[in-house]
């Protein structure tokens, strides 16, 4: 049995006081232990996170990683600065990151092989655009992407992560894709891993995912849980969904 996972992107949201009173009030609610939750905060926030979070069942991811381990680049964050403060959680090929910050597949496939070697639990993102969905391309678009990726990962490493199938039309415009289409884009994903591990990854839907779909793709078979945007920005809204994977 895979367990389920929601996992929020709060992208550029929160400071440091808007995080302790995200956290203040998510904590009024109980969290079973049979799904996980992971907060992927921006990095101000991830230290203190780490701390009021330790001994508790949430796990705290960070949004970006670079495939380097330490070095002359500017502006950037390495894994084991994450591994420091206790994170264990990145996201990784963000369709933001790839669209606004021109991160290729080969990229992606890099800080992938880093952060698995580091120990980190990646979120890998695939999901095709728009234009893609029209032309009838989306399965060899996710194709490209994870192939790309996993390129240089061993199948036992590829057991390790966690895939997130966002559909680059449907995140953040409330075009949520219908719960079918998702599973069906999933399962196919999920043929094209290592067949010993077919069954072990977890493979979330993410894209415009709120309280009233969620319990739509859980009941799908192949989809674990959620990577959820704008929705996992309010403690009591995030619960809502939480108690639905
Ligand atoms: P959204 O974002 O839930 O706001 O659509 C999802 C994501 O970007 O991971």
């Amino acid at each position: 049995m895979r367990k389920p996972v929601l996992a929020g992107n709060w992208k550029m949201y929160k400071t440091i006081l808007e995080t302790k009173d995200f956290l203040r009030q998510f904590h009024e609610h109980t969290i079973s232990d049979d799904r996980e939750v992971v907060i992927c905060a921006p990095y101000p926030a991830l230290p203190w996170l780490t701390e009021a979070c330790e001994g508790t069942s949430i796990q705290i991811g960070a949004q970006n990683v670079h495939w380097e381990l330490e070095g002359a680049f500017t502006g950037e964050v390495s894994v084991q600065m994450l591994k420091a403060l206790h994170v264990t959680h990145v996201i990784i090929g963000h369709s933001e990151r790839r669209a606004y910050f021109a991160e290729t597949d080969e990229m992606i496939g890099r800080k992938l092989r880093t952060a698995l070697t580091a120990g980190l639990t990646p979120i890998l993102c695939i999901g095709e655009t728009l234009e893609e969905k029209e032309l009838g391309k989306t399965n060899e678009v996710v194709k490209r992407q994870l192939r790309t990726a996993l390129e240089d990962v061993s199948p036992v490493e590829v057991g390790k992560l966690i895939i997130a199938y966002e559909p680059v039309w449907a995140i953040g415009s409330g075009l949520a894709a219908t719960d079918e289409d998702a599973e069906n884009v999933i399962s196919y994903i999920r043929s094209l891993l290592p067949e010993r591990y077919q069954d072990k990854v977890r493979i979330l839907y993410g894209g415009s995912v709120k309280p009233e779909n969620i319990a739509a793709y859980m009941s799908q078979p192949n989809i674990d849980g959620a990577l959820v945007g704008g929705a996992s920005l309010d403690p009591d809204v995030f619960h809502k969904m939480l108690v639905e994977v």
